[in-house]
């Protein structure tokens, strides 16, 4: 088997797609089991979370239905596993050089309320496989796949899940291997999924501006963008820009799991801008065990991997001088 290079875009028969393609419709996961039937307390934790008003009927938000086919920390019971189907389609994408991924979109279909005490099942088929795409993030294959979900042995619901498996735009950058790595194939930084809700932010980002939604109805301030206001409904909005200046709010210190594109320890924080919006960060120019609730920090931007710019902040306590 010689990896075709199906990374580069080049034309030619499309030979990884037709061995992708026999998957098509073959089972992904059979017989999963949600680990809790349908609950109030889990409804509740869910609005609660999500700013979702607690449906007056008592039965679950729509929207949830993929929260009860989830296995938790725990993991999914023994038998629940997704196919070796699914398996071998990741399988002869990696061996392409389609070695990254994400997650593109998901639809749902909402044929029954879920009500409390509802015992849930699923099942989920490879759905489909595109043929060969070259995107901004690179060329690779588009997997769908369906979960059907039951409720007491009904059909309540289906969920849609969209990934695009390829090979990253750019060739990997071979100044600084780890020491662990494996060669040609270099850890990159988890990817934003770039939409049309968010697009103007991630493009301000690219300008060293992080912009702050505004409704226009309302004035209220939203961070990270939305399509509408959630204190007016209003679908209207402008933005202003970040001064900059911020205070860590709340953060954690990674120390697991290790994931080859970071290098913990590292503090991830919530930083509260002084407009009063929160956003997630990393924390420079202090060291990871200096980093503290109240710590005043002011707005930087990190370019990742050549590809894409974040923001970050600069302790303004420490590194001085
Ligand atoms: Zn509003």
């Amino acid at each position: 088997m010689t990896g075709e290079a199906a990374g580069n875009g080049q034309d030619g028969p499309d030979e990884l797609y037709e061995r992708l393609a026999v998957h098509v419709g073959q089972v992904a996961a059979a017989g999963g089991e949600g680990k809790d039937p349908v609950n109030e307390p889990m409804i509740r934790h869910w609005c609660e979370a999500m700013g979702h008003p607690v449906p007056a009927d008592g039965s679950a938000p729509a929207t949830m239905l993929q929260v009860w086919t989830m296995g938790g920390l725990s993991g999914h019971t023994a038998g629940t596993a997704r196919s070796s189907a699914y398996d071998d389609v990741l399988a002869l994408l990696d061996e392409a050089g389609c070695t990254s991924v994400v997650a593109t979109d998901c639809e749902q279909e909402y044929l029954r309320p879920l009500r409390p005490g509802d015992r849930i099942t699923y099942d989920a088929v490879i759905e489909s496989i595109s043929p060969r795409k070259t995107t901004k993030l690179g060329t690779g294959h588009f997997v769908t796949t369906r979960m059907d979900v039951q409720a007491n042995g009904e059909l309540s619901g289906t969920h849609r899940f969209r990934i695009l498996k390829y090979a990253p735009a750019r060739p990997p950058d071979p100044a600084s291997p780890r020491a662990d790595a494996k060669p040609a194939v270099r850890a990159t930084r988890p990817r934003p999924v770039v939409n049309r809700d968010n697009a103007g932010y991630w493009e301000a980002l690219e300008r060293h501006e992080l912009l702050i939604q505004r409704c226009t109805g309302c004035g209220t301030l939203r961070l990270p963008w939305l399509p509408g206001c959630n204190a007016c409904g209003c679908p209207d909005w402008d933005t202003v820009p970040a001064a900059g200046a911020g205070t860590v709010f709340s953060y954690v210190v990674m120390h697991h799991p290790p994931f080859p594109a970071f290098d913990p320890p590292y503090a991830v924080a919530l930083v509260e801008l002084a407009e009063g919006v929160r956003v997630l960060g990393n924390v420079t120019g202090v060291p990871y065990d200096k980093v503290r609730a109240g710590l005043p920090v002011t707005l930087d931007f990190l370019t990742v991997d050549g590809e894409f710019t974040l923001p970050v902040f600069r302790s303004v306590e420490a590194g001085e001088g």
